[in-house]
């Protein structure tokens, strides 16, 4: 098939609290469905990007499963492998924001159409001359068949394909050790990782994110830290260094980072380094905020080339 960046996992839709602080026990408002997933949202920014991209999942037959499977679709990733599970229902979370800056979410995924992913759903013809797959914590805490899933495709994987991995730890889905023990392989088999918040720590059992992601890094890998409104940090055998983001109105946060790693990804595929990378997918990632709903805000690669010519920014090196 020669894909450039394949992916898979629970393609959901997401409802979110209308009203900040609003605990999702309380009766009140939402808005939504919006497409989401943090796979989904990562494959959909890569084709945004221009990549040649495909996805792998399974949604209900119902309303929610077109409209996150219509937006994928549109925005040019091939959905050929996004299969329809007769008599279950689409996967969805529900979101509240507070007033601190932090999120609660509710999972309708494990037992809906998403839980189905299994090894059958992998077809070796898929993964001929990838080019890039990614893999998510969340996404292998998805299921057991989920994970068989991963399992399949990474026995398949040609030896040349690159590997992301995202921690994307949700606490509400699974205990830090559960996930720990998920994603070992993923780890082990990753050139890129990309945590964010406290992930670096909670996986290597590390004292701090910094040593965490060292730690990663003397074993070979690229790390890429995500650090919301004060930009990211690169890890790898050129040193460690700050990448500043550009400043914008957060509105909602959710789905920066898969965009953030996608746009990262799919420049590291047209050659450029990882500290230029960085800058691109930083401009993704700070556009991905400003509107509700956790693909809306994901830019097109004529927006994102506008955005970065407007705001130009330095690059300081930390060491
Ligand atoms: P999520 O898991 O919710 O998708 P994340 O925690 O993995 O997100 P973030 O650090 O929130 O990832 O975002 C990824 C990148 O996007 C940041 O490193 C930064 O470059 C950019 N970014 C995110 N939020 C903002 C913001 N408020 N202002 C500017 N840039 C931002
Ligand atoms: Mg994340």
């Amino acid at each position: 098939m020669n894909l450039d960046i394949l992916t898979m996992g629970p393609l959901l839709v997401e409802i979110i609290r209308t009203e900040k602080g609003l605990p999702l026990g309380e009766s009140g408002y939402f808005a939504g469905p919006f497409p989401s997933g943090d796979t989904p949202i990562f494959i959909d920014a890569a084709a945004k990007m221009g990549r040649k991209c495909g996805f792998v999942g399974v949604v209900g037959d119902d309303d929610f499963g077109r409209c996150a499977t219509e937006r994928l679709s549109h925005d040019g990733v091939d959905i050929s492998f996004v299969r329809t599970a007769p008599g279950k229902s689409t996967a969805v979370t529900f979101v509240a924001y507070f007033h601190d800056g932090s999120r609660k979410f509710l999972y309708h995924v494990r037992d809906a159409a998403a839980g189905e992913l299994n090894p059958e759903d992998i077809d070796p013809f898929y993964l001929e001359g990838l080019k890039w797959f990614h893999i998510t914590g969340f996404s292998l805490s998805g299921s057991s068949s989920t994970k068989a899933a991963f399992e399949k495709a990474l026995d398949l994987l040609p030896k040349t394909t690159k590997v992301s991995f995202d921690p994307n730890i949700r606490p509400e889905q699974l205990s830090t050790d559960e996930v720990r023990a998920l994603c070992g392989r993923a780890i082990s088999r990753a050139d890129l990782i990309l945590p964010s918040a406290n992930e670096a720590t909670m996986f290597t059992g590390a004292k701090d994110e910094e040593t965490g992601c060292l730690q990663w890094r003397d074993m070979g890998k690229t790390v890429v830290r995500k650090r919301g409104s004060e930009g990211c940090r690169i890890y790898d055998s050129d040193g460690v260094t700050d990448i500043p983001t550009f400043e914008v109105e957060e509105i909602d946060p959710t789905g920066a980072g898969d965009a953030f790693s996608a746009a990262l990804v799919s420049m590291l595929l047209e050659n450029l380094t990882i500290r230029e990378a960085a800058q691109f997918a930083s401009a993704v990632g700070a556009m991905s905020v400003r509107r509700v709903g956790p693909m809306e805000g994901i830019p097109t690669r004529d927006e994102v080339e506008a955005f970065i010519s407007k705001n130009q920014q330095t690059i300081e090196v930390q060491s």
